[in-house]
This record gives structure tokens, sequence and C-alpha cells, in this order.
């Protein structure tokens, strides 16, 4: 076997990545490069144990007679190209420059060791359950709550109010029509967030709004034993109907409403006029105008038989 040193790249074709590296040890020699010899790399053995070694184009850069020659030659190609994106060199001579290098590869399940840690964390938190029945996640957010509630400022708002009564302030000082787009995603933000606080009961804040209102409404009793709603609506009604507290009352000859406590003019009795009848032209009948045409006349069962 001869010595003789070298200075190597490798490329992975699937995306471009890269790495130089050289050989420069007892049993270095060209000749075995990517037949016996494939890097110390482990971020290319990781990529060669998922992709296969033909998935590489592998390159002998240059030979030396010396160690020392092989090492500084790969010491320059590493600091020319270590911060590229697509190099996977993670350190120059020893020194750790990008430890993460390796991490961004994928398994054969898709995943990177990012991805693997973060289940790995996600499990953690979903599924061992502390002394007090919670899994950790549950028990960070419950403390969380508690801080934020317990968080009371001069106002007497804990952390949620105070954030709330923040947000509302900043969307009262952006103008609608000339920020339309800001107002309304700050708007659909709160929207959201009010749709997802959900509670123990499964209610989210505009339905706790909604029952909060409706019992303050409920226990709002005025003198005459009325709650806010009952009133809200008698004064609508109030408005709408122009007949509401009125009485008829009529001389002989017209129907007039006269307001409960108003002076009633003279001549007028109360209560309405008989209402006028007609016959109808086929059976003769007296009634009502409105049933006439309805049920006689030429609606009447006699009509045909005469
Ligand atoms: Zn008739």
């Amino acid at each position: 076997m001869k010595y003789v040193p070298y200075t190597y790249k490798i490329t992975f074709k699937e995306t471009g990545e890269f790495y130089y590296g050289s050989k420069y040890g007892v049993d270095a020699d060209p000749e075995y490069f990517w037949v016996k010899y494939f890097t110390s790399s482990k971020t290319i053995h990781k990529l060669i144990e998922l992709h296969g070694k033909d998935s590489f184009k592998v390159e002998v850069l240059q030979t030396f007679k010396t160690s020392e020659e092989a090492q500084l030659s790969e010491l320059k190609l590493i600091r020319d190209s270590i911060y590229k994106k697509l190099s996977l060199n993670g350190n120059i001579g020893g020194i750790c420059i990008n430890p993460n290098k390796g991490r961004i590869i994928k398994d054969v399940n898709g995943l990177t060791s990012y991805d693997k840690c973060q289940e790995k964390i996600y499990n953690t938190k979903h599924n061992i359950i502390l002394d007090n029945g919670l899994t950790i996640q549950e028990n960070a957010t419950k403390k969380a709550k508690e801080t934020a509630l317990n968080n009371i400022d001069e106002n007497g708002l804990n952390s949620y109010q105070q954030c709330g009564k923040r947000l509302k302030n900043d969307r009262n000082k952006i103008n609608p029509k000339t920020n339309k787009r800001i107002y309304d995603e700050i708007a659909q933000k709160a929207k959201e967030t009010a749709l997802n606080n959900i509670d123990e009961n499964g209610l989210n804040s505009y339905q706790r709004g909604a029952i909060k209102q409706q019992e303050s409404a409920l226990n709002n009793i005025d003198e005459n034993g009325l709650n806010s709603n009952q009133r809200g609506g008698l004064n609508r009604m109030r408005e709408k109907n122009g007949a509401y507290d009125t009485f008829y009352y009529n001389n002989g000859k017209i129907n007039k409403r006269i307001k409960n406590g108003e002076a009633i003019p003279e001549g007028f009795i109360k209560g309405m006029l008989p209402e006028k009848t007609y016959p109808c032209k086929y059976c003769g009948k007296k009634m009502k105008k409105s049933n006439l045409s309805r049920w006689h006349n030429e609606n009447c069962k006699l009509k045909g038989n005469l």
C-alpha cells in the first residue's frame, strides 16, 4: 500500500450539499477512497445510511507528499466554504463552527434530529402524569395561568386583563377607515382569542359575556318588580305601538282612541261603535264586510242553487 495523503470533495446529488475532507493517516490512498474509506464525517455517514453510497459524487481534489500539506489544504477549502448554505462541514480542524449541520438531515421517516427531539419533548410533556394528576404540560399551563391571575397591577387588573386592555387601546388608536387592513386583523385576532378561550363549562368568551349580561339584566329589578329585559321590552312596545295604553271612545258616529288619563271630548262614551253589517246577495245573511266577501257573496254556498 502506498502512502498518499489527499483532499476530497463529496457532493450529495439530491441537494447539491457538499463536504470537504482530507485523508492523511497511515492508510491514506486515494485509490481506496469510496471503496474502503468513506470519510469520518458523521453527517455523511448518516446520509449514506439513508440514501446509499451511490447518491454521492466523489472527487479526489489533490494529493500530497505529507500529512501537513493535506491538512493545510483541507483547512483552506473548509474555511472558504463552511458558511455557505450547502456546506455540510461542521468544524474546521476540530474546532466546531456549526454543530447543527448533521441535525438537519432527514431520516427515512422524513424527520430530522430536531423533529425527533421535539417529538420526545412533546411526549414527555403530554404523557408523564404528575402527583396532582396533571401532565407536565397541563401543570405548566395551570401555573402560568395562576401567575397571570395573581399579577395584579395598580388598576386591579391581572395579566390577562392588562393584555386585553392594551390590545383594545392599540385597536382604538387605529382608524378603521384609513387602516382597514390592520384594524380588521386585530379584530379578527380578538375574535379568535375570544372563541378559543373556552372555560371548564365549554363556553367561549362571547358566551360567558352574554350570560353575564343576561344575569345582570335579570337581577336589575325596579320598583314595579320589572327587570331590565322587561323594562326594555315595554319601552320598545310603547315606542312602536301608538295604541299602547289607549282606549276606544265613540260619539255615535266615529271611533276615537284616547290615551289613558287624557281628557275625553264632549259627547264621547267609552266603547266602539257597533260594526256595520251587510247582507249576502245570495242568502241574505247579514255580517261584517270582511266575512261577507270571504264566506258569502261570490263564495256563498247557495250561489249555484239559485
Ligand atoms: Zn250567502
